[in-house]
């Protein structure tokens, strides 16, 4: 029992073609071509093909700034009322078109993105396919909640796991590893500076440690860095990807891409807390210069919202902004496609239409890869190949 799905055109990295089919057999693209026939066929004329799109920086288990400030989902929601509701962000983002994500860390609900993940390939909730990070790993003393906003006789839970040293930091990355984390998330800097800039927090000789251990175990590495020193020892520590970004100088850039090092702008992320909470430190603007200046410098950038901090199911809001920022269209949803998949290390199975590949694939009205905009024109998704109703 074979599903032929027959739009305008297929799109695969980068390349369009025009009149081509798909046929679906299982959970596999059996054939990708001209001329390709099966047992039953699903018309989507006037329709673009394209791989299902990949976030790889999500938050499943936090909802928007604006209904809930970060602090209060910490502090007063339940991790049983946030595992609720990260079920229907799972929902949104699939109906979306974004069948995979990269879930980086829980802020404060321990490791509920594990049950989510769990439930998610078992068929009893509808979501993408996850790789995740449970607890990011923080240096003491430098996450939130912020101890000196309130009595610091309270002892209150953290946003992340706290470690300091490098016995303890490769103790946490071995207990995140143990609780199923695909990733491992730290935090590389934070807004812990005498007037709340942002700083580095982890040494460098903390951050190897990190890095050699959970490559030792074979989770690959992604650092918070919102400044350029911290990025720089992300980058000299050996770590994979780099989320944010957005104070890196033109000389951190050139090293990440000598060192392979790939980017997640999270531009989405900048805009929605400037047009939430207004912009003092105009990081919207420096997250716009430093993806120029990262592409300037050939750096490997994938597509990453954050979001979490802006609606789920509003993913390709970051794709929007890539594209306002200098991109084409075409480049954006190869970033949110093939090259995320790469950063993911799973270009064999997702990312692309060719035989082989999981049948995971969205269809749209128009063609983004000309207007973005046409990726909001949603009208089929296909996850392993079965149909998201
Ligand atoms: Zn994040």
């Amino acid at each position: 029992m074979s599903i032929v799905l027959r739009p305008a055109r297929v799109w695969s990295n980068g390349v369009r073609h025009e009149g081509w089919a798909v046929r679906v057999a299982g959970d596999r693209i059996s054939a990708a071509g001209p001329d390709v026939a099966g047992d039953e066929t699903v018309d989507l004329a006037g329709a673009t093909l394209l791989p299902g799109l990949i976030d790889a920086h999500s938050h499943l288990l936090l909802h928007p700034y604006n209904e809930t400030v970060w602090d209060d989902q910490v502090l007063k929601e339940q991790e049983a009322y946030r595992t609720v509701r990260a079920v229907t962000h799972a929902q949104a983002t699939l109906r979306a078109g974004f069948t995979c994500l990269r879930d980086l860390g829980t802020e404060g609900a321990g490791c509920a993105d594990a049950a989510i993940k769990r439930a998610i390939d078992e068929g009893l909730i509808a979501g993408p396919r996850l790789q995740i990070a449970t607890r990011a790993i923080v240096a003491t003393g430098c996450y939130g909640p912020a101890r000196a906003a309130y009595r610091c006789d309270c002892a209150f839970p953290q946003g992340a796991q706290e470690a300091g040293g490098a016995d303890e930091i490769v103790r946490a990355v071995r207990l995140q590893a143990a609780c199923g984390a695909d990733w491992i998330k730290l935090y590389g800097d934070y807004r812990v500076g005498p007037h709340g800039e942002t700083v580095a927090t982890f040494s460098l000789d903390e951050m190897k440690a990190a890095v050699e251990a959970a490559h030792s175990l074979g989770r690959p590495v992604a650092v918070h860095a919102a400044c350029d020193e911290g990025m720089r020892r992300a980058a000299h520590a050996g770590a994979d990807t780099i989320e944010h970004g957005y104070g890196g100088t033109r000389e951190t850039f050139a090293l990440m891409a000598k060192n392979n090092v790939a980017l997640l702008p999270t531009l989405s992320a900048a805009k929605a807390i400037a047009d939430y909470f207004g912009d003092p430190h105009q990081r919207a603007k420096h997250a716009a210069e430093a993806f120029a200046e990262a592409r300037a410098a050939g750096v490997v950038i994938g597509c990453g919202s954050d979001v979490g901090v802006f609606p789920h199911g509003d993913n390709a809001r970051e794709l929007e902004l890539m594209v306002a920022h200098g991109m084409s269209a075409n480049e954006a949803l190869v970033a949110a496609t093939s090259v995320n998949a790469a950063i993911l290390r799973v270009g064999r199975e997702l990312g692309e239409i060719r035989q082989g590949c999981l049948a995971d694939l969205v269809a749209v009205d128009g063609d983004p890869s000309v207007d973005i905009a046409a990726l909001r024109k949603v009208r089929l998704v296909m996850k392993g190949g079965t149909t998201v109703e």
